[in-house]
């Protein structure tokens, strides 16, 4: 897993702002399908694409991983997905990449889709299952069932794909801790190469939060909460998955190339609306309003809502933060060719003091998290914002 062309190579990151009805809980970019809108969006994209191919050297349009998220990118047509995939191929350079994702939720696919795909060189499918119970899939808003779910991984397996994560959500309203590990088992019982499972997000403004504020659901337990998490790494470690990020797990050779990439602080390009970038020493957001981002588009200038430079002192912070999310920890030996600096002369008060509460270990090179810290992640990354 090792890799320092992820900072050689950037990841392109291409947003999908459709999906076929807004979740509960969801406060992504995203619009309900509408075919129109789709083809005015596809028409923006491909020419955002062509600005950045026309401004980025030889040497930076070399892609070592490709991601199209969103949204659901697999409510759209399957020659519009393969459209996406073929311009980015046309515009930057895939000679060498290693990974390309294609976020997928269940009920949105099929084997002609996913064979096509496929085809199209997609390597890796990330499917949002988010729960195994009707009646958590209901509060959430999804569109799906479990055995929806279910049958969209055997399908994928089926269309040929050797490399299928599931996306989990826990701690969600009214759920137990024997639920959640019941879930866990029957996910981890599916065959999947890799498995995310992130605690609920509650967000303000979501039908989800107002729900909760009107005292129709109730949030789940904070200590059940805890419980989930420690659980969570119990069961799938036992199942053979390695624990690689905070929120994340594979089995061995099977991590997310793209999102290592993130972690590992490198370059990436975001295209559509609301997509982030971190590229020449600078992080940029596009406009998140799809009028406002295709407007832009069409008269010619680059889409871009905000943008700042990043200085030294911030890429190193962001260096450590990212870095301590992955359980390998942070390479010092990496950060000292890059930076000319030790992280110690940087931050040495900061990792004495977490490595006295037991939340850092200073291990073979690296600087990584406890299993203690794993749990009060937060706690550790503050002192480094
Ligand atoms: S499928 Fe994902 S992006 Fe779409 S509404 Fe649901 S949570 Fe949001």
């Amino acid at each position: 897993m090792a890799g320092n062309d992820v900072y050689n190579a950037m990841g392109i990151y291409v947003h999908v702002p459709f999906c076929i009805k807004k979740c509960y809980y969801c406060d992504f970019v995203s619009y309900v399908y509408d075919r129109e809108k789709v083809q005015r969006y596809l028409s923006a994209l491909a020419r955002e694409a062509r600005f950045y191919a026309g401004m980025l050297t030889r040497e930076e349009k070399r892609a070592a991983t490709l991601y199209i998220g969103g949204g659901t990118p697999t409510c759209l047509a399957t020659e519009d997905l393969v459209e996406i995939i073929n311009f980015i191929i046309k515009h930057f350079d895939l000679s060498a990449v290693r990974e390309i994702t294609v976020e997928a939720n269940p009920g949105t696919v099929d084997r002609e889709k996913l064979t096509a795909l496929r085809r199209a060189g997609v390597n890796r499918i990330s499917i949002g299952v988010q729960s195994c119970s009707g009646k958590h899939l209901c509060n959430l808003g999804r569109i799906h069932t479990f055995s929806q779910a279910v049958e969209a991984v055997e399908t994928a397996a089926e269309a040929g794909f050797d490399n299928i994560g599931a996306d989990l959500i826990f701690g969600l309203p009214g759920q137990s801790t024997g639920e959640w590990k019941s879930c866990l088992n029957a996910v981890a019982g599916l065959g999947l190469q890799h498995i995310s499972a992130y605690g609920l997000q509650i967000e303000e403004g979501t039908p989800l939060a107002g729900k909760i504020a009107a005292g129709e659901l109730s949030p789940c337990d904070e200590d059940d909460e805890a419980e989930m998490f420690t659980d969570t790494m119990q069961i799938l470690r036992k199942k053979g998955y390695r624990h690689y990020e905070i929120s994340n797990y594979a089995l061995p050779g099977r991590e997310c190339q793209h999102n290592l990439g993130y972690w590992r602080n490198g370059h990436y390009l975001g295209l559509g609306p609301a997509a982030h970038s971190y590229l020449w020493g600078a992080r940029f957001a596009n406009e998140s309003s799809l009028g406002l981002y295709e407007e832009s588009v069409n008269s010619g200038s680059f889409p871009i809502l905000s943008a700042r430079s990043n200085n030294q002192e911030t890429a190193m912070a962001e260096t450590v933060f990212l870095g301590l999310r992955l359980i390998e920890g942070l390479n010092l030996e990496d950060f000292r060719l890059r930076f000319g600096k030790d992280v110690e002369s940087i931050y040495g008060e900061q990792v004495n003091k977490l490595v006295g509460d037991g939340l850092l270990i200073r291990r073979q090179g690296r600087l990584r998290l406890t299993e203690r810290g794993i749990a009060l992640g937060n706690r550790v990354f503050s002192e480094f914002v």
